[in-house]
């Protein structure tokens, strides 16, 4: 019977360091090893030219190293590149960096497909199949860390969840990999320029309050009335806005960190002045900020972007209760790139 080899970059650096002395070598192998896996980005055991030969053989024998690979590059004509990303698996995600003047930010993905239905999202339709390890989602970032280099000269300067799947779906291995994209033996990101979006799940919000962690918290809103928010997104019937409201206070009393709606106005749905009264009252319970961001259609789809009309009411309503608010041009459209697009004809 073949034996399934475990890939070795599920292991920390303890484990790796365990696995040597166990087997007879030294603790400090493992990390060297390590090394070549997470700062030198080693595709092969025979890569690792200074561990011996028989060495090599053993991790071979043991192990496997499970790599992403970029299987398609897309750039858009405003700079933005789409990733499509084939897993060990053959399955693919997707993942964008979105270029500005002031900043580079890569769009990573935390599933493969999405156990949430929101109507307006093209992901939700793939419905779920799996979670991303840590190590795929970090590879996603690094691979777009090398595009950002290669093709607008500078390094990744942030990093937003707000790809494919729902982080706090996923949470343990969304931790897992950003504390190897903040660590010193990783990217060495700060953990201030990255910010997790989620769709609002009460419960994960309170724990990642309570585990202290340093990045930012972003919420997909886009309504602040229960009926309106369930028709879109179906989940707010179990975890409703009350629900969501509680988690929000909390994450504010314990972490002081803001926290930011992002928000689609579409025709018709949400495009009404009570619309904006609900999102003002929402905005009063923790210090907050509101994205509205521009909507992508996805094919067949039956949402549109509201009227420019509708979002002047939204600033000028929320500005005028002195609650910050920017209005976010889609990136990336003709790649399908843009925000809601990921898997749309992929
Ligand atoms: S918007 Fe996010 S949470 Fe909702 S279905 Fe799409 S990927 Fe999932």
């Amino acid at each position: 019977m073949e034996i399934k080899k475990k890939d070795i970059r599920a292991l920390t650096k303890e484990q790796l360091r365990e696995f040597f002395e166990k087997n007879g070598d030294k603790a400090f192998r493992g990390n060297q090893v390590y090394e070549w896996l997470w700062q030198k980005g080693a595709h092969k055991f025979e890569d690792m030219t200074n561990v011996s030969k028989e060495t090599r053989q053993m991790l071979e024998n043991n192990f496997v190293i499970n790599h992403i690979k970029v299987d398609q590059m897309q750039r858009s004509s405003d700079g933005t590149i789409k990733n499509a990303v084939r897993l060990h698996d053959d399955l693919i995600v997707e993942s964008v960096l979105i270029p500005t003047k002031t900043r580079t930010t890569a769009c990573v993905s935390s599933q493969v497909g999405c156990s949430l239905d929101c109507k307006f999202c093209a992901t939700a339709r793939l419905k779920r199949m799996r979670n991303l390890n840590p190590d795929e989602i970090y590879d996603q970032v690094v691979a777009i860390d090398n595009e950002s280099r290669l093709y607008h000269n500078r390094p990744l300067s942030n990093i937003v969840f707000m790809g494919m799947g729902e982080p706090l779906m996923n949470y343990n291995n969304v931790i897992k990999a950003i504390d190897k994209i903040t660590s010193p033996e990783g990217l060495g990101m700060s953990p201030k320029r990255i910010v997790v979006s989620t769709s609002g799940v009460p419960k994960m919000i309170k724990k990642m309050a309570d585990d202290d962690v340093k990045f930012k918290l972003a919420v997909s809103l886009h309504s602040a009335i229960d009926e309106v928010r369930t028709s879109i997104m179906p989940f707010n019937a179990t975890f409703p806005l009350n629900d969501l409201r509680e988690a929000l206070q909390y994450w504010y009393a314990k972490t002081k960190n803001r926290i930011t709606y992002e928000y689609v106005v579409w025709d018709g749905i949400n495009d009404k002045r009570k619309d904006v009264d609900a999102l003002v009252e929402f905005c009063k319970f923790a210090p907050s900020k509101v994205n509205i961001i521009e909507y992508n259609p996805i094919d067949d789809g039956e949402f549109q972007q509201a009227q420019s009309k509708a979002i002047d009411m939204y600033v000028e309503v929320l500005e005028s209760n002195h609650i910050t608010v920017t209005v976010r041009r889609s990136r990336g459209k003709d790649i399908d790139a843009a925000c809601g697009q990921l898997a749309n004809k992929s």
